[in-house]
Formats: structure tokens, C-alpha cells, sequence
């Protein structure tokens, strides 16, 4: 089964064709990082505006790499949310008139859902129960997929995301947007041991997270550094920022595959290409006997194949929207049918 899937929940419009939610036949991803590189983020009316621009050429394209065509399609699968509203609305506008056009079956897909499947576009469909740390610009949730096949939010952050906290101290760094990846490469060559930032929340009994302390830490550092002209190396702030960051989020998703007494972890979103976070990822999980899937960076970040492969796993299950669905910026996760 052919499944066409949309994305633009916030800066990328991507678009793909996936075959029975596992086989990727196209994936074409449009960022937009030069539209919001300078403003330092991703402003959501510029989105929505470039969203309109690429959205047809994106799915033009998706057709010409998968050599395939509208007949060969047996569903539609967008994102409906969470996300930016008009973001979303460009997508979902797309996918329901491509589905009425075609009297194609169709699907609106919540978003961490999405970002949960794409684990089967290179492991196979999904093998329950599992825990997904999903950490992006905008999500840093540890999600678990029961026995049942139920889908919950079992941790959260309460304030930033893990790639907004990337993002707003590479921008204090004078690093260039998006800011996870250089302070990544800046990282490697740095000592993560060289300045001990706090670690948010690490044992206060919850799986929640808390990014927003060690923000203004690394920021309040900085400005001591430089008050006292104390030396910086901005590589051992990278490395230490990073190291501080990576704790938490693998202390906490080990703790999470014991508290539900799972054995699958995965690493999803545009933060799972960290290179630290691999690492330290696969140890924890290699000392705790747990298997750990990390999907390939070009999966992990947002996608049209991921969306595709979740509209199938519903689709496949009977499940159809109506085509009068709204996209919702709040969407919560549901259980899958049956
Ligand atoms: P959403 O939150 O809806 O998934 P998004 O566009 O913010 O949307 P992604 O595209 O999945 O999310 O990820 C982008 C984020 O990932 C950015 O914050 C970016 O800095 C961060 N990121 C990318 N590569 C790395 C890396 N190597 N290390 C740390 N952060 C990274
Ligand atoms: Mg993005
Ligand atoms: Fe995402």
C-alpha cells in the first residue's frame, strides 16, 4: 500500500511516498533555514508563507524520485498537529484536496506519532511496547507505546525544548541558526567535564525535564567569565552545555524504560543527530540490556516518510478522517484503533 504523507508542521514542507509504512520510496525535504536564519528562529508566519511556495514542487518532486503516480497511491497521511496552526493549515489544505481529487483514503497524524514511527522506515514495523525520547525544536517528550498499542506522553519539559536551548545559547555563542549542530562539531573538540552545569531536575522523581535553568547558567557564566576577564574556551562550553543536556535526557529515558519495564528505546527528532547523545544513548542502553533503535538523522528530523508510515499503521487498521478536520496546534496523542 502507497501512502503519500505531508509534513509542515513547523519549517520544513516535506512530502513522501512510503510503501506498507516501511519502504521509503521518496522523501523530499524543503528546510527553510535560510527564511529564518536571520531572525535566529523560525518565525511562524514566515513558515505558513514558504510552506504555500514549496508545498506543490515538494510533492511534484516526492512523484518523479519515487517514479510514481497519483493511481499508484492508496493513501493520504498529513500531520494535523501539534505545531504551528498556519503552518499546519498549508499541509492539511494540500492532503485533503489531494484526497478529495482522488477519492483517496485519508488520515490526519499527530505529529510525536510520526516522529515515533519513523523507527519503522528502518527497523521494521513496530515491535510494542517501547519508549521514544523525542527531543526537536519544539518537543522534548519521552513517549511510551504499550502492549496495547496505546501512545503516552510520559515525560515532558515544562518550559524549553532541547533544541531550543541548542539554539538560544549557539545564538548567545555567536554561532550560526540552527545552533544544535555547531555546538555539536564545536563540542568534540571541547572537555565536557571543564565546567559543571546544572543538571535540572534529575531526581526529582518525575520524567519531566527542564531546560530553561541551564540556559541562563551557560548565559550567566559567560557574563561572569567575561566581567572577571576569565578565559573562555568556547569549545569546553559547548562540550560542557551539551554534556549537561545529554545527561538528563539519557538519566531520565533510562529511567523511564525501568519505571514501565521496557526493553526498546528509541531516539527520534532533529536532536537525536546529536553526537553525544548517540553515544551516550547507546551506552546506557548496552549497560542496562536495553535495545536502542536510532533511526538515521535524515529520519529522525521532520519528514513526509515518517507521517506516510504512521498514516499507514492507521490506515491499515480501518481508520479514516473525515475530510472535514481542522488542523489543531494542540492535537494530543490517541490510541491506535482496534
Ligand atoms: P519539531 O519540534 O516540530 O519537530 P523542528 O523543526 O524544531 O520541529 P527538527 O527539524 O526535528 O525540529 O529539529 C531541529 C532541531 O534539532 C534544532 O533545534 C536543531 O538545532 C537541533 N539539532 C539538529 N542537529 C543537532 C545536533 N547535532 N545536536 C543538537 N541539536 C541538533
Ligand atoms: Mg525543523
Ligand atoms: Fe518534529
Amino acid at each position: 500500500m502507497l501512502v503519500l504523507g505531508i509534513e509542515t508542521s513547523c519549517d520544513e514542507t516535506a512530502v513522501a511516498l512510503v510503501e506498507d509504512g516501511t519502504t521509503v520510496r521518496s522523501n523530499v525535504i524543503g528546510t527553510q533555514f535560510e527564511h529564518h536564519r536571520p531572525f535566529g528562529g523560525v518565525v511562524p508566519e514566515i513558515a505558513a508563507r514558504a510552506h504555500l511556495d514549496m508545498m506543490l514542487p515538494a510533492i511534484d518532486r516526492a512523484f518523479v524520485e519515487a517514479g510514481a503516480t497519483y493511481a499508484d497511491v492508496e493513501g493520504v497521511a498529513v500531520t494535523a498537529g501539534p505545531g504551528l496552526v498556519g503552518a499546519l493549515l498549508v499541509g492539511v489544505a494540500a492532503a485533503k484536496s489531494i484526497a478529495l481529487a482522488h477519492d483517496l483514503p485519508f488520515i490526519g497524524v499527530n505529529h510525536l506519532e510520526g516522529h515515533v514511527c519513523a523507527t519503522q522506515l528502518e527497523f521494521g514495523h513496530l515491535e510494542p511496547p517501547m519508549i521514544s525520547l523525542i527531543v526537536s525544536g519544539g518537543h522534548t517528550s519521552l513517549v511510551l507505546l504499550d502492549a496495547e498499542g496505546r501512545f503516552e506522553t510520559i515525560g515532558q519539559t515544562i518550559d524549553d525544548a532541547a533544541g531550543e536551548a541548542f539554539d538560544k545559547i549557539a545564538r548567545f555563542m555567536g554561532l550560526p541558526f540552527p545552533g544544535g549542530p555547531e555546538i555539536d562539531k564545536l563540542g568534540r573538540t571541547g572537555d565536557p567535564t571543564a565546567i559543571a552545569f546544572p543538571r535540572a531536575m534529575m531526581n526529582d522523581g518525575t520524567l519531566d525535564f527542564s531546560m530553561s535553568g541551564l540556559k541562563t547558567a551557560v548565559i550567566r557564566e559567560l557574563r561572569r567569565r567575561d566581567a572577571v576577564d576569565e578565559e573562555i574556551v568556547m569549545p569546553d562550553v559547548a562540550a560542557s552545555f551539551n554534556e549537561a543536556i545529554v545527561d538528563v535526557l539519557v538519566t531520565k529515558t533510562l529511567r523511564a524504560a525501568e519505571a514501565h519495564d521496557v526493553g526498546t528505546i528509541t531516539l527520534v527528532g532533529g536532536v537525536a543527530a546529536n553526537s553525544r547523545l548517540r553515544e551516550a544513548m547507546a551506552d546506557g542502553c548496552a549497560r542496562t540490556d536495553r535495545r536502542l533503535l536510532l533511526p538515521q538523522p535524515v529520519l529522525c528530523t521532520d519528514n513526509g516518510a515518517m507521517i506516510a508510515a504512521a498514516g499507514y499503521n492507521r490506515l491499515v487498521a480501518g481508520e479514516r478522517s473525515p475530510l472535514t478536520i481542522d488542523a489543531d496546534p494542540g492535537l494530543p496523542l490517541i490510541p491506535l484503533a482496534g
